[in-house]
């Protein structure tokens, strides 16, 4: 395990290098100085595609939001890219998790990008856990990374819940709205829809799963500790054994073995997951393995987090045999 923990910090050291490599070569790019264009839509970046999607939900057409992580990417380890650089240059406001979710790979990129309206507590930041009140989960006593733990400061998916994302709908519309005082009402307005919106839903998704209540299920990483929440669905254990540490064989070994012993009825798992590992986790419990998205994709069109949430609650009633629905 020691030797696995110092194959990851490796790895993360590496890419670390690799990253302020990729933003000093792309530190020539165009920015501040061009010619001020007259006045335009606020510029709004989401570090996520979740994220995106919310803002995309309040703003409307009274903003351009741009997107950095794709969906498909782990939210912890996002592929920094120079085109980040300009976008980031350009924001009015920049949004994020927070609780540590892109700690790896967003603090290099807005030290570099040449905006001080989106540093750390300036008015272009907007942090949402911390903006929206979220009650986070797992919030250890203790700070302790030494096992190379991301989510450090409690669990940062609290997106997965949708009352969580109806929070920081309207905690965005209140920022947007000093940000664009012109545009406040219909802020607040298209938030408050999409509270709603997400209210009117949970009741029938909570139907439809309502064979999963009080289901024990094993997940890859903490990712759906929230949403298991709403279903009353019990996490029986990971695939890797701390967030952001890979498996062992032995790991997974004890992992299948406490499966069989707890009665798993579901193995859940992002797409972006080993397949060969979670179909061995899935054969050796004997619980269907059910892939669900972890964002919203595509997360610019029209109700994109409500999409988002029923191809959940779908992927999850199709991996379910038939007498179970
Ligand atoms: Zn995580």
């Amino acid at each position: 395990m020691q030797h696995l923990t110092m194959n990851i910090r490796t790895t993360f050291l590496q890419f670390t290098r690799a990253m302020s490599t990729a933003l000093a070569l792309a530190a020539g790019f165009a920015c501040a100085g061009a010619a001020p264009a007259a006045f335009a839509a606020p510029n709004v970046v989401a570090t996520t595609a979740d994220l995106g999607a919310i803002a995309h939900a309040v703003c409307g057409t009274d903003a351009t939001v741009s997107i950095l992580a794709r969906p498909g990417e782990d939210p912890h380890f996002v592929d920094a890219r120079p085109s980040f650089l300009r976008v980031l240059n350009k924001a009015d406001l920049l949004i994020e998790g927070g609780a540590d979710l892109e700690e790896g790979w967003l603090p290099p990129l807005v030290n570099n990008a040449r905006n001080a309206k989106i540093h750390p507590g300036a008015s272009g930041r907007f942090a949402a856990a911390a903006e929206a009140r979220i009650a986070l989960r797992d919030v250890p006593v203790t700070l302790d990374r030494s096992m190379g733990d991301v989510h450090a400061h409690g669990n940062p998916h609290f997106l997965l819940s949708p009352a969580n994302a109806a929070l920081v709908a309207r905690a965005l519309a209140a920022r947007m709205a000093l940000l664009d005082p012109a545009n406040a009402d219909a802020f607040r307005a298209r938030a408050a829809r999409f509270a709603a919106d997400i209210e009117t839903r949970v009741p029938g998704w909570k139907t439809r799963l309502s064979s999963l209540r009080g289901a024990n299920v094993i997940t890859y990483h903490r990712s759906f500790d929230y949403m298991l929440d709403v279903f009353g669905m019990r996490l029986a254990g990971t695939i890797e054994p701390k967030p952001g540490i890979e498996p062992s064989g032995t790991h997974i070994v004890a992992l299948i073995e406490q499966a069989r012993n707890s009665g798993t009825k579901l193995i859940l798992v992002e797409p972006s997951r080993p397949s060969r590992l979670c179909e061995r986790v899935a054969h050796g419990t004997g619980a269907p393995l059910a892939r669900i998205p972890l964002m919203p994709d595509p997360p610019n069109v029209p109700d994109a987090y409500i999409r988002f949430f029923e191809s959940i609650v779908t992927s999850m009633e199709k991996a379910l045999p038939p007498s179970r629905q």
